[in-house]
């Protein structure tokens, strides 16, 4: 199936707190919240509140959300994980997206792998 770019997601629902998550940060234009679905011992989450499906899909007018975005992921590790940590945005198949609004994963508290696989 062609991914749809106006299609909402799960996110736009967290968003609208439609459905809970758990809330670590919320300003107007950002939200972050931890990972459901954890795959190290702190794993979260930061999104833009705009809905853009994934970094593809990021323009000239969206540099100052996504300097947001990296910043306000980063400050929110540094509190939480000083032995270092790992931010992720995976893009479309072979980068394994599955949820299709943009999103940076922030892991960390444990010892990461790198090549990541
Ligand atoms: P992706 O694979 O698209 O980069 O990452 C999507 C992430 O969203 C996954 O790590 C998945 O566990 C997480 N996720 C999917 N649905 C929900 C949800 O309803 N609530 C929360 N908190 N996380 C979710």
């Amino acid at each position: 199936a062609k991914l749809d770019r106006n299609q909402k997601t799960i996110f736009d629902r967290i968003i609208s707190k439609e459905i809970p998550a758990n809330i670590i940060y919320e300003n107007d234009k950002l939200l972050a919240f931890h990972d459901v679905n954890p795959q190290a011992p702190v794993h979260f989450l930061v999104i833009p509140k705009k809905r853009i499906a994934m970094l593809d899909d990021a323009e000239d007018n969206d540099k100052d959300l996504l300097g947001e975005l990296i910043l306000t992921a980063t400050k929110l590790a540094k509190e939480k994980l000083p032995g270092g940590y790992r931010l992720v945005i995976n893009n479309g198949r072979d980068g394994c997206q599955s949820v299709f609004h943009l999103h940076v994963h922030i892991l960390g508290g444990r010892q990461m792998k790198w090549p990541p696989g």
